[in-house]
């Protein structure tokens, strides 16, 4: 990353990285000497290697100028079954980095309990488990019914499963490497799976996720193609990461669509992004957090699906009952955001590891 040329891709990719990183430095007070850690959402693809190098030169302090702040990163690769990497190479290459790799079914360790659930009347239902043998996510995944639900929600638990870390880790930031590329992709998938109120926090560059931990998203002006003439000119390896062919899902057809339309129309992807970056985020002071995926979320969701659904009415009587339940405060039936709703619609008996402690703002 020391090409001087400002003509390559790298040059190209360190002055992207450099002014989108700039929201997230400025947080911090300048005046002290400080560490502070930084999460790295790692999956061994182009993005997240990209991000890697990208930031390991970025965060470095600087001959002779004087760094308030000492970062500190974290590399946090999620194992699962078919998925593992050697991952030596950083070390060797980064020896001031920091590598662990960890189990996805680690969920639930980080878990404070287990609870079943099941989707009636427009609402998740919960009974807590004393004890449970369960302990695989891809079981759980199973439980889903459908293709592009899994995937959606296959996604927050190893969201919500790096922010147990990030917390353990006590980081103040966890960088994506979402692309320009994927973040379009990413607009129009959310919004299509019910997940438009909690957009903002999907996309923004910056974003305080808990208190005082930030997700970052600096390569958001960066495109897929970019990235990978970054590598090739870095000589770092990476993996080719990508869904299991199969029927069509929501996320790959969004991918499938801006990957094309980046080639043939690139400024109309930059518009997507660009847009989808302005869009506000809600004036409630109060942040109510779902239950499932820890995004934020509407505080009316189940009471707003069944005002919505015609297709298979819930019996009146047992819907009044729930929205009698959620005013009385009586916590039967789980909170969950429109989004989780829509994606565990016909779920039965689904065993759920509860992580309290990252839902807390
Ligand atoms: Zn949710």
């Amino acid at each position: 990353m020391t090409n001087q040329d400002p003509s390559t891709p790298v040059a190209h990719c360190v002055r992207k990285f450099k002014k989108q990183i700039g929201a997230f430095k400025s947080q911090f007070p300048r005046n002290k000497q400080a560490e502070r850690s930084v999460l790295i959402a790692f999956s061994g693809g182009i993005s997240s290697t990209a991000l890697l190098d990208l930031a390991v030169s970025g965060l470095a302090p600087r001959e002779g100028q004087h760094e308030p702040v000492i970062w500190k990163l974290i590399v946090a690769f999620i194992t699962e079954d078919g998925n593992d990497l050697d991952l030596c190479w950083i070390n060797e290459r980064y020896p001031n980095v920091l590598v662990r790799k960890i189990s996805i079914d680690s969920i639930f360790d980080y878990s404070s309990s287990t609870y079943s659930l099941t989707y009636s009347n427009n609402a998740i239902h919960y009974c807590s488990l004393l004890r449970s043998s369960f302990r695989s996510v891809s079981s759980l995944l199973l439980s889903i019914p459908s293709e592009s639900a899994r995937i959606d929600i296959h996604r927050y638990i190893r969201q919500n499963l790096l922010l147990a870390i990030a917390k353990q880790e006590e980081c103040c930031g966890i960088f994506w490497g979402d692309s320009r590329t994927r973040l379009a992709s990413k607009v129009l998938e959310n919004t299509a799976n019910g997940r438009g109120y909690s957009l903002p926090w999907e996309v923004g560059i910056c974003v305080e996720m808990q208190k005082a931990l930030y997700f970052v998203r600096p390569m958001r002006d960066i495109v897929l193609e970019e990235m990978r003439e970054y590598l090739t000119e870095c000589n770092l390896p990476f993996s080719v990461n990508r869904e299991p062919c199969g029927r069509p899902t929501i996320s790959r057809l969004a991918s499938d669509y801006f990957a094309k339309l980046e080639g043939e129309y690139p400024s109309l992807v930059g518009a997507v992004v660009r847009t989808a970056g302005k869009l506000a985020f809600p004036p409630e002071t109060k942040i109510y957090r779902c239950g499932i995926c820890g995004m934020p979320k509407e505080d009316d969701a189940g009471e707003w699906l069944a005002a919505i659904t015609v297709n298979e009415p819930a019996p009146e009587e047992a819907s009044l009952k729930y929205v009698e339940r959620v005013n009385t405060g009586h916590e039967d039936t789980f909170t969950t955001c429109y989004g989780c709703l829509v994606a565990l619609r016909d779920c039965k008996d689904l065993l759920w590891p509860v992580i309290e402690n990252i839902w807390v703002y």
